[in-house]
């Protein structure tokens, strides 16, 4: 197998540097175990974001689409699709338990999406449409006519969220980093798409939100997140998603918090963390309902994907540069 190891712990920006790809062979398969060959690994920004919970010279970790090629194992038989935490390596041994407690449904045979490619098991059709969908419509409990605003509006769980806003009968406002993707957001059904490195995006999305805003999906934190709070209407709900822009620094180097409190208070807001594990027990409910809206014609996908297996780092590095629209994959 080929793998990518943790050389250099991450300061600020990871760089190529951080990681060493080795290759190593693989033990004969035991008793209850198979071998899968990786098709297309995911790269996310938790990977960052759980820097302090990678060990140099571990492999680097994350889940992968992964076909069967040998197998002693009842459930998981050769030539079927399997989604594991496997990792940054090209093959694998499994003995088909769990690896991470707080995802014991992992690892699974990926359910049949008809025609639709198995990369969507790791983006739409996996943790990050489970992850819009849950975090959305349980934490936002949108209603139809109300005013949604998204962070990372074009990235892969941003743009999922936009288009069940849009289900719901909501009025969707995307913010993002480039005229480019706020095209594409717009094309894809946003009502506004406002790019965030404009100077004057702040007045953008006064004159969008006149009314204030109902529900605020936030994946990046910060600055951003602290002018979107100040336009909640009384008992908003704020998904807190993630906080991108905070995972690259140093946190003892960010600048001091605006106050966001008061709106919080008198505008009696729901402001709420969630992971997604809080959610593992209904996953393939996750999977099903965008299932069933991607062939409706509802939801679309799209994906930026990186060939090559050894340039797992650099499309990694990308995604955390806000290269990619939709969801970042590498195909192996
Ligand atoms: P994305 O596809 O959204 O990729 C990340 C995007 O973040 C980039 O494309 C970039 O887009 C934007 N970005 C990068 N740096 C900054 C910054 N400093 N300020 C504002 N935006 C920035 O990734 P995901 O959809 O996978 O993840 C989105 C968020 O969801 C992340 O915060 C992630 O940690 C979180 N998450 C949380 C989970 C949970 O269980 N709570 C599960 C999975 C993800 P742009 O060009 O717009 O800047």
């Amino acid at each position: 197998t080929k793998k990518f190891v943790l050389e250099n712990g991450f300061t600020n920006m990871p760089k190529e540097e951080d990681f060493k790809l080795i290759e190593e062979d693989l033990p004969e398969l035991k008793e209850g175990e198979f071998l899968a060959e990786a098709l297309y690994l995911s790269v996310d920004p938790y990977m960052r974001a759980y820097a302090h919970r990678l060990k140099e010279g571990k492999t680097m970790i994350g889940l992968q689409v992964a076909k069967i090629l040998k197998s002693n194992n009842k459930e998981f038989t050769v030539g079927k699709y399997v989604v594991g935490h496997f990792g940054w390596a090209t093959h694998t041994i499994s003995d088909g338990l769990s690896t991470n407690a707080d995802y014991p449904q992992f690892p699974y045979i990926m359910p049949d999406f008809g025609q639709l490619p198995a990369s969507l098991s790791l983006g739409a059709l996996g943790p990050t449409g489970n992850t819009a969908y849950f975090g959305f419509t349980e934490i936002c409990k949108p209603q139809a006519g109300e005013t949604v605003v998204i962070t990372a509006a074009a990235g892969a769980i941003g743009s999922h969220v936009g288009q069940i806003a849009k289900i719901k009968g909501c009025r969707v406002i995307g913010i993002t980093g480039s005229d480019e993707k706020c095209k594409w957001l717009k094309s894809i059904g946003f009502d506004v798409a406002i790019n965030y490195k404009n100077s004057t995006w702040i007045n953008a999305l006064s004159e969008a939100t006149p009314r204030g805003i109902d529900c605020y999906y936030d994946n990046v934190g910060g600055e951003i997140s602290s002018s979107i709070i100040q336009r909640m209407c009384k008992d908003g709900r704020v998904a807190v998603c993630g906080s991108i822009s905070s995972y690259n620094c140093d946190v003892h180097s960010l600048p001091k918090a605006t106050m966001i409190q008061p709106w919080i208070v008198f505008q009696q807001l729901e402001v709420r963390g969630f992971v997604t594990k809080k959610w593992s027990h209904r996953w393939m409910e996750g999977i099903k309902e965008n299932l069933k809206w991607i062939q409706e014609g509802k939801l679309r996908y799209k994906e930026t994907v990186t060939e090559g297996f050894e340039y797992m780092p650099r499309a990694f590095i990308g995604l955390l540069n806000g290269e990619n629209i939709g969801k970042a994959i590498v195909k192996v």
